[in-house]
């Protein structure tokens, strides 16, 4: 008696990369784009980039596909700017614990060398 499996009712989280995605090479910085295809190892446009043969390298430096990372499908350049407005931000606090480090180490100094002062 096998009753059948419900379906399931969460939509499965898509843990495979979009047909769309880039990958860059991490070695020289090519970025394969899916509907482009490489004309260099004779890939038709259209090919995700996990449907690329397994013996695929990249066309300028020639390392295998693992060396290559997920860029993101295109068109998602936004992602600069967060970057940017963050990098801002932590720059920002970084000045500050600067200030407080200058600040913390004089007084260290200035400890160590009145402690000079009191042995000599
Ligand atoms: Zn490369």
């Amino acid at each position: 008696m096998n009753a059948p499996e419900p379906e399931a009712t969460t939509p499965a989280i898509t843990t495979e990369p979009a047909k769309d995605d880039r990958y860059e090479c991490r070695a020289c910085g090519y970025v394969y784009e899916p509907e482009k295809g490489d004309n260099t190892n004779e890939i038709p446009a259209g090919t995700p980039f996990r449907e690329l043969p397994p013996n695929w390298r990249c066309p300028v430096c020639g390392v295998p596909r693992n060396q290559f990372a997920n860029i993101g499908p295109p068109g998602q350049a936004s992602g600069f700017k967060e970057n940017y407005k963050y990098g801002f931000g932590v720059n920002t606090l970084t000045s500050t614990q600067k200030t407080l480090l200058i600040f913390g180490g004089l007084l260290v100094a200035f400890a160590i060398m009145m402690s000079f002062y009191g042995l000599s």
